[in-house]
């Protein structure tokens, strides 16, 4: 299983509410977690684990400007399709 965005086959387009700019794909949840983690209470960091399974990959975005972040569930795809 794999997610299209990790292995840059898509791309979401979204938008800041606030400014109205590109969210910028801060990449997988739990990279983001392992570069921070000295810096986060465990709590917060084992949720980020919990949000991401097999079937789904989780993102974080967030505006460039630092108005606004949010997190998308990215469905993970099987390999074998790709080859269709
Ligand atoms: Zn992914
Ligand atoms: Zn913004």
């Amino acid at each position: 299983m794999l997610c299209m965005l990790c292995n840059g086959l898509t791309s979401l387009e979204k938008r800041c509410p606030e400014c109205g700019r590109h969210l910028i794909d801060a990449g997988l949840l739990q990279d983001y977690y392992d570069n921070y983690s000295a810096y986060l209470p465990q709590d917060i960091y084992a949720d980020g684990y919990r949000c991401s399974s097999e079937l789904f990959c989780v993102h974080l975005f967030t505006c460039p400007q630092g108005h606004y972040d949010v997190t998308f569930k990215v469905k993970r795809i099987e390999e074998e399709r790709l080859m269709d």
